[in-house]
């Protein structure tokens, strides 16, 4: 037998509807804040990762799906979708759109890592990218998005904000940071002890209880930010309060990616164990440049499906199935399955979901198989309904049942 690869999952036709759930909700609150989607494609030039995300992530050290095409060039699969999209940005040339451009996105995500509940090699998220604006309002309407989608799908998660500043203000705060934890290097695991000199903010997000213990009290980058760094903040902090978001300050949050500057953000849900962090995001004001672009700042957040999908299973969230069939016709014999089979016709026409036996099943077999898939109308035909032009109709949740007259049926189950 043929299995799916380590780490990814089929969508089978019984669970589909949760996703169509959660897609209809972000095609519903992106409209409402002016949001466009945007499709870029599976793979890119490798590049676009390890400028776009960084060569001190994981992501790029150590989970990504690269390989050579027969035509020789590196290619790889997306981890992530923001890089992406800064690469479209400036092909594109949106610089010259009305600013700010915002977009979302909804795309599957390729990182080896090892798997585990929530955390899968082939994955899906759900992103919000705006560029053109170093307003501190739009970090904020990016969050209240994220928020207002979460509560929207019943979800109750905390939001955890930080600034974690710009090259300037960082500097200075990666030189304390440093002094703080070159004494205790030596109870640090191997990856902070790289991190230590490549890139020690990153030390602060790892989840290793011996580095946690050190953490703890290190330095806080809240107390090096510049100027307009700390205004910003403070803008971020009025502006969410204006909003009613309720927020906790953590000073330990700082993102997986290399490209964020100013704001990062984290929803984290407590209903998933270690695996909490249901949307991350942040200011990602040098990311456009980097990549060759001009000096445009962005911002948004990212969330996983699988993982969103797994808090709302685990707090008990019901979504409403969308795939009921509405009626199930049944014709006892061939002249009258024949005529099910022409109404069928009309009916899904007409925008009634119709379902008729294809199985050659029994009467009483088609009755089981109609309860079965939840028909919530089943209409019979037999030789007196044929002769009289009419079906009789079960309404199935009340028992009531009524000859309803073939012309009338589309109106009567509408
Ligand atoms: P984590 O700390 O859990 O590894 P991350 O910092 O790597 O997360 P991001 O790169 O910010 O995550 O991705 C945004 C969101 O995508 C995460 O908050 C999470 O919901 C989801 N996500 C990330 N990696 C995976 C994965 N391997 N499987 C499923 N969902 C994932
Ligand atoms: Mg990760």
């Amino acid at each position: 037998m043929i299995n799916v690869p380590k780490g990814t999952k089929d969508c089978l036709p019984e669970e589909s509807y949760k996703w169509q759930f959660v897609e209809e909700k972000i095609r519903k609150i992106t409209r409402n804040f002016g949001v466009k989607e945007i499709r870029t494609p599976t793979f890119e030039h490798t590049e676009v990762f390890t400028h776009g995300v960084g060569d001190t992530t994981d992501i790029v050290n150590k989970e990504m799906y690269t390989f050579l095409d027969k035509g020789n060039r590196s290619i790889t699969l997306k981890p992530e979708g923001t890089a992406s999209i800064a690469r479209s940005f400036i092909e594109n040339g949106m610089k010259n759109y009305a600013m700010p451009v915002k977009m979302y996105y909804i795309t599957p995500c390729f990182r080896y890592e090892r798997p585990q509940a929530g955390r899968l090699r082939e994955f899906h998220q759900f992103g919000v990218e705006v560029y053109g604006s170093k307003e501190a309002s739009i970090d904020a309407e990016c969050i209240i998005l994220a928020k207002n989608f979460l509560d929207e799908l019943g979800v109750k998660v905390k939001l955890l904000i930080n600034s974690i500043g710009c090259k300037e203000c960082r500097k200075a705060f990666n030189d304390a940071l440093k002094n703080y934890l070159e004494s205790q290097l030596e109870g640090m695991c191997p990856t902070c002890k790289d991190r230590f000199s490549r890139n020690p903010l990153r030390i602060l997000d790892c989840k290793e209880s011996g580095c946690k213990e050190i953490i703890k009290n290190a330095p806080s980058i809240l107390d090096y930010l510049c100027k307009d760094c700390s205004t910003h903040f403070e803008a971020l902090k009025e502006y969410l309060s204006l909003a009613k978001v309720e927020y906790e300050i953590d000073d330990k949050i700082v993102r997986g990616l290399d490209y964020y500057t100013k704001t990062v953000f984290e929803f984290v849900s407590d209903s998933i164990g270690a695996q909490g962090t249901v949307c991350g995001g942040g200011r990602y004001d040098g990311l456009i440049a980097d990549l060759g672009g001009n000096d445009i700042s962005g911002v948004g957040f990212a969330m996983g499906i699988e993982r969103l999908l797994l808090v709302m299973e685990n707090i008990g969230v019901e979504i409403e199935r969308t795939d009921k069939v509405k009626f199930y016709l049944l014709g006892i014999g061939e002249e009258e399955s024949k005529k099910a089979f022409e109404l069928a016709i009309n009916l899904r026409a007409n925008g009634v979901s119709t379902e008729i036996d294809h199985m050659n099943r029994s009467v009483k077999a088609q009755f089981k198989y109609a309860d079965k898939i939840n028909a919530e109308f089943v209409g019979v035909i037999g030789s007196d309904e044929l002769a009289n032009g009419v079906v009789s109709v079960k309404e199935m949740a009340t028992g009531k049942e009524q000859k309803v007259k073939i012309e009338n049926l589309l109106e009567y189950l509408l």
